[in-house]
């Protein structure tokens, strides 16, 4: 018999897929690292499997404990899951942009959710960072996960993540692009991938509204950087220590209609339902094309499904309101 002993011994060994249609006009063989085939259908639950193990191994995460986490949704869909198999409590806080399917799918899961506004600075006691910190701060024999800075979320991305990666591609790998949030995943892969060959390229999708590419290029945190923006997944208005802008080669920046267009796209002409993110790393992808040739191997990964975004970017009145179809 062939079995997992439970829902958590299915996360990661997820699919690579070649990309056809849509990347016609690069010239190198470009494959997708498809993560909604994790359990929370995410890549998420790679890292929530790494943070609460690593937390429970020093002793912050107690028996019976509960989570505390401030997170877009996916990170709070992981940490459920292994929260329901080892016995704790998870309290995710979001900002009020994420779409309601992903507030209902973590409340499906047994989570209890505070939505928080966008549209106010880091430290202000209303955003989603400080409400965070003081929940924490409030609950007795709690945990506060921080992904941004906690080198767990990396580390998972090194030890899975990056070797799937490589022994997928036969170690022809010789491009990573992908979306950056926290930087768990572009960080963690860059460090596998360069380890194995320094001379791996590794590009980072950036939003328009977001610190990382002016940070990258100048080392300077411009705040004119910082606007509100619709892309759901990437880009922040912090420096998280995840990303560790040492490993990455460069970061390209996807507007918000591109990213929902190309979301859209990629369900119908690869049949590739997935998320908002995922749309923005293609775009980004084909940006990047006069930096591949004919004989490289371009690996693009893909954060997280489809259905968490069938009211916005899957639905065709939202995207004629947001003026992005005609
Ligand atoms: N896409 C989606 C949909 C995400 O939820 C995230 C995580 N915020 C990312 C991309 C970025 O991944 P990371 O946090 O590892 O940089």
């Amino acid at each position: 018999m062939d079995y997992a002993e439970n829902i958590l011994g299915t996360i990661g060994k997820t699919p690579m897929v070649k990309m056809n249609k849509m990347v016609e006009e690069i010239d190198a063989l470009v494959l997708a690292k498809y993560e909604t085939f994790n359990p929370g259908n995410s890549v998420k639950d790679r890292m929530a499997l790494q943070m609460i193990e690593d937390a429970e191994t020093y002793g912050a995460l107690k028996p019976g404990g509960t989570i505390i986490e401030g997170t877009s949704g996916n990170t709070g869909m992981g940490l459920a899951l292994v929260a329901i198999i080892k016995g704790y409590k998870v309290v995710c806080v979001l900002s009020d942009k994420q779409s309601k399917e992903k507030m209902d799918i973590l409340r499906a899961v047994g989570c209890e959710v505070y939505v928080c506004p966008t549209d106010v600075a880091p430290d202000d006691p209303r955003s989603y960072y400080s409400t965070s910190a003081r929940l924490a701060k409030e609950t007795p024999n709690s945990w506060y996960v921080n992904q941004y800075d906690n080198p767990s979320n990396c580390k998972a991305h090194f030890k899975t993540t990056g070797p799937e990666i490589w022994e997928q591609t036969d170690g022809k790998i010789t491009h990573f692009v992908v979306g950056v949030g926290t930087g768990g995943t572009i960080s963690g892969v860059s460090s596998y991938l360069k380890m194995k060959n320094p001379n791996i390229k590794v590009w980072g999708i950036d939003t328009y509204g977001s610190v990382f590419k002016k940070y990258h290029e100048t080392r300077e945190f411009d705040e004119n950087e910082i606007y509100p923006y619709v892309t759901e997944g990437i880009g922040e208005d912090i420096l998280p220590l995840n990303v560790r802008f040492d490993g990455i080669d460069g970061f390209t920046k996807v507007t918000d209609k591109d990213a929902a267009v190309y979301t859209q796209r990629l369900a119908k002409e690869e049949g590739m339902f997935l998320g908002n993110s995922a749309g923005a790393a293609v775009k980004g992808l084909l940006q990047l094309k006069e930096h591949f040739t004919k004989d490289d191997v371009v690996v693009v990964l893909f954060h997280d499904h489809g259905s968490r975004y069938v009211g916005k970017m899957f639905n065709d009145d939202w995207m004629r309101e947001m003026g992005y179809i005609d």
